[in-house]
């Protein structure tokens, strides 16, 4: 069951003013089987602390560790276990527009080791299955609403079953109705022991689901609250506290 443990972990980029933290000393151990909002104004580091998590980049100081090992010490040395044990949807669609859904999620199938089409075709009917998307398969994502498609994203996260998702702005731009479906799933798969980390401004259906929230502002945590609503900065709990 993986743990995720950030020390101290930051991350840099350039801008035209020069080098800048975008994510900054972030001290964060997230268990398995928790649920975690991460929220903040845009800009505050949502997607970084996310992309740090999933092993899609890499920290320039400290540590991201999985079960006490480096999730990405050299990409692509360190891809097989990232996409053993992440499920990851980032903010810009990555949907392939000119396959089919069932060819979109397939292909990640594929590369989790599935190989017979009776086997690929199960997988993927399972995963639309499980986000209401049964009848979708082949259809072009250009042919589905905003709400389906992100649902589908989802389904493509979901294909290999990974323990833990990694989810940024699922609920951008989506309705109410879509946002409570889309809560509605991954409550059920975290009841069922996913680990959700979720980046989201749906602030409404944070406050009504009280999870644990995790609030950064300028690349620092400011609030780190079990149970706790939007925004909501507190001391945080020794329990998610790091001991060095
Ligand atoms: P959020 O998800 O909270 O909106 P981000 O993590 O996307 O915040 O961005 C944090 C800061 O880092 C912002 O100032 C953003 O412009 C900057 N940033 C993010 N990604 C890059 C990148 N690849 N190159 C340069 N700057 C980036």
């Amino acid at each position: 069951m993986p743990t995720i443990q950030l020390k101290n972990a930051t991350k840099r980029y350039r801008s035209e003013h020069g080098q800048f933290e975008a994510v900054s000393g972030i001290d964060l151990t997230i268990r398995q089987g928790e649920f975690v909002f991460v929220v903040g104004s845009s800009g505050a580091g949502k997607s970084t602390l996310l992309q740090l998590i999933a092993g899609q980049i890499r920290a320039d100081e400290g540590t991201v560790l999985l079960d006490g090992m480096n999730v990405a010490p050299f990409p692509l040395i360190s891809a097989p276990r990232v996409r053993r044990n992440f499920g990851y949807v980032s903010q810009e669609p990555q949907l392939m527009r000119r396959r089919t859904v069932y060819e979109n999620l397939s292909m990640i199938a594929r590369v989790g080791g599935l190989t017979r089409e009776k086997k690929l075709m199960e997988r993927t009917v399972k995963a639309l299955g499980i986000v209401g998307l049964g009848d979708v398969g082949g259809k072009y994502p250009g042919e589905l609403s905003i709400g389906q498609a992100r649902r589908v994203e989802l389904a493509r996260a979901l294909v290999n079953s990974p323990p833990i998702l990694v989810l940024d702005e699922l609920t951008a731009n989506l309705d109410e109705d879509n946002i409570w479906d889309m809560m509605h799933v991954l409550s059920e798969l975290n009841r069922g022991g996913t680990t959700i980390i979720m980046a989201t401004h749906a602030s409404m259906f944070v406050n009504i689901m009280r999870r644990r929230v995790v609030t950064l502002v300028d690349g620092k945590i400011a609030g780190d609250v079990a149970g706790g609503r939007y925004g909501e900065i507190k001391e945080r709990k020794s329990k998610y506290t790091l001991k060095h």
